[in-house]
């Protein structure tokens, strides 16, 4: 039996601990970037260069958990059968809203570490583990992404493939770093996965390019396409709520000024990216006559749905916009 990990310092205390086996410049990278980055919702985040290898029994494995769906699918397929996976967010919850229970942060501050995509999309999950005292060790994948739009505005940096990639190294990086035994296990999965991704955005590219570009302009039920609209040349020409979470409320103005673009630019179609905006899409396509359409963004699908796994969740969304914005 090993020591359950110590509940982690956060803040400016945080990547302090004497590191071994990584390289001093590497280091000295990864405190500056946490230091600039020193926001709120950041600070609990450690950097996976500052991480040192757990102390685990003869076949313990790593206790690994994950925020998302997508999070977890990606730690599943570098971590496979060397770690204990648990999502935290059940599919169809709100993770820009998800609070756990008291149940779940005590399971949750049980773990090695808790993985979460970051820049600020999971922060009410984060914040609520801060104030219990109970935050395990916080890991982002999206650590060192420098994507074309601002994660700020829109945190959802999973839908353009070359920042999964990211993740996956990362993952690697850091299941590595924390089990050193199964470091080349780690390595070979993510690269094999890394393909996959790699042949995914090929494929991604060739079918959004059947569109012509004065079809290419999406309206979306919250800032959430804008980094598969940078990868994939669209124009995201406005949302229902002009923000990066799910959860705001839009004006009448600004429903209204939305609804004139849209006709002025013969738009018909309203994409949904969030289980909770429904009501609200409906009735603005109720008004304007546009039509509503799905797309699996927050979470994959249940098991046996159109995206169940990270790769036909891509496929169905292109496939779906494409669809969509091809019709008269
Ligand atoms: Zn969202």
């Amino acid at each position: 039996m090993r020591d359950l990990p110590a509940p982690q310092a956060f803040g400016a205390e945080a990547p302090e601990r004497a590191v071994k086996g990584i390289r001093p410049e590497l280091f000295a990278v990864a405190g500056f970037v946490a230091l600039a980055a020193c926001t709120p919702e950041s600070s609990k985040e450690i950097p996976i260069a500052s991480l040192s290898a757990l102390d685990l029994a003869q076949g313990e494995r790593l206790q690994v958990a994950a925020s998302t769906t997508i999070v977890a699918e990606v730690l599943a397929h570098v971590g496979a059968e060397d770690i204990v996976l648990t999502t935290t967010f059940p599919p169809g919850a709100d993770p820009h809203e998800f609070e756990p229970t008291p149940r779940e942060i005590e399971r949750l501050s049980q773990t090695d570490a808790l993985f979460v995509s970051g820049l600020g999309y999971e922060t009410v999950l984060q914040r609520t583990l801060v104030e219990a005292g109970l935050a395990p060790r916080t890991l982002a994948l999206s650590e060192g992404l420098a994507p074309e739009v601002d994660p700020a505005a829109d945190p959802h940096v999973w839908l353009d493939p070359r920042n999964v990639m990211i993740w996956v190294d990362n993952a690697a990086m850091a299941l590595s770093a924390l089990d050193p035994d199964h470091a080349d296990d780690y390595a070979r999965r993510a690269l094999a996965y890394r393909g996959q991704l790699q042949e995914l955005d090929g494929r991604l590219e060739e079918l959004a390019a059947q569109l012509p570009s004065e079809d290419r302009k999406i309206v979306a039920d919250h800032e959430a396409l804008g980094h598969l609209a940078a990868r994939y040349d669209f124009e995201i020409v406005g949302s229902l709520i002009p923000g990066p979470s799910s959860a705001a409320e839009p004006s009448a103005r600004d429903l209204a000024e939305l609804q004139s673009t849209m006709q002025a630019d013969g738009i018909r179609v309203v994409f949904i990216t969030s289980l909770g905006n429904r009501s609200l899409a409906e009735r603005m396509a109720g008004d304007s006559g546009a039509r509503l359409v799905q797309l699996y963004v927050e979470s994959l699908s249940e098991p046996g749905g159109p995206a169940d796994s990270y790769l036909k969740l891509m496929e169905y969304n292109l496939a779906a916009i494409v669809e969509a914005l091809s019709l008269p």
